[in-house]
């Protein structure tokens, strides 16, 4: 079978384990079925996410200008903190940075490899808990908006890392601990106005289970610019990455707006 079209982040249905599904314009693919096969993935060209133009993907599956001009990629989306609608301030377009901004966010502690704090909106979790590939994770606090919640992160990050470490995450070399314990000494860390919003009740404690044969020992990316075509027996899925027999790696949300063929 042979699947083409533009590749957007993998689309993820809690369950046990986690399901992955590749959405084309006019196909799908339920991408766990494919576990213990030979894929095959080819480059055959660009599409930006945004305005749809056959132009060389610059970032985060946008084309340079839209990069640029598109409100969904403002710095805010990766510097919470900076976000400023809630005092009616607009980065690129207030209509947009209110809807996106002023709706509940949560501030989680998910572990990957290390215990990472993160953001995002309430109606994200768990799916940015999966893009993430931890294997646990808890919402520390719920505020009202993407600020509070930014400046809560950047208060955390003195105390725990923000980033994932892909390659461990993806060798499953995992902390042994709970977060739950975790969760309940970073009150005192907490911003004075996002204390009131720490609820140690509320336990929103996920275990995520994803679909892997087997965890490689050593991992390389694959770079569709350097390697246009690419042919593996797929062993693993985790975050938002495919895992390959021989330890290649292909984090489908480092291509999006990159149109493939794949053919399994
Ligand atoms: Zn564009």
């Amino acid at each position: 079978m042979l699947y083409e079209g533009t590749l957007s982040k993998m689309e993820t249905e809690f369950g046990y384990p986690i399901q992955y599904y590749l959405v084309f314009e006019s196909s799908f693919l339920n991408v766990n079925q494919l576990l213990g096969k030979e894929v095959e993935i080819s480059f055959r060209g660009y599409q930006c996410l945004n305005c749809s133009k056959k132009k060389k993907i610059y970032r985060q599956g946008f084309c340079y200008d839209c990069f640029y001009s598109s409100p969904a990629v403002g710095d805010w989306i990766m510097r919470p903190e900076l976000s400023t609608a809630h005092l009616g301030i607009a980065d690129r377009d207030l209509d947009y940075e209110t809807r996106v901004q002023l709706t509940p966010h949560v501030v989680y502690l998910a572990l990957s490899s290390d215990v990472k704090v993160g953001v995002t909106r309430k109606t994200q979790v768990p799916t940015r808990w999966i893009d993430q590939g931890a294997c646990q994770a808890v919402s520390v606090v719920e505020v009202p908006n993407r600020y509070l919640a930014g400046i809560t992160e950047v208060a955390l990050k003195d105390h725990f890392v923000d980033k994932t470490n892909w390659r461990k995450m993806l060798q499953n070399e995992v902390l042994d601990l709970d977060l739950l314990t975790e969760k309940t000494r970073i009150f005192e860390f907490l911003p004075e106005e996002v204390q009131p919003y720490f609820n140690a009740e509320l336990d929103e404690h996920l275990i995520l289970n994803y679909p892997v044969i087997e965890h490689p020992k050593k991992v390389t990316g694959l770079n569709l610019d350097k390697t246009p075509n690419f042919k593996g027996k797929l062993i693993g899925i985790k975050g938002q990455y495919l895992i390959f027999h021989d330890g290649t790696v292909f984090n489908v949300r480092s291509f999006e707006g990159y149109v493939v063929a794949i053919n399994v």
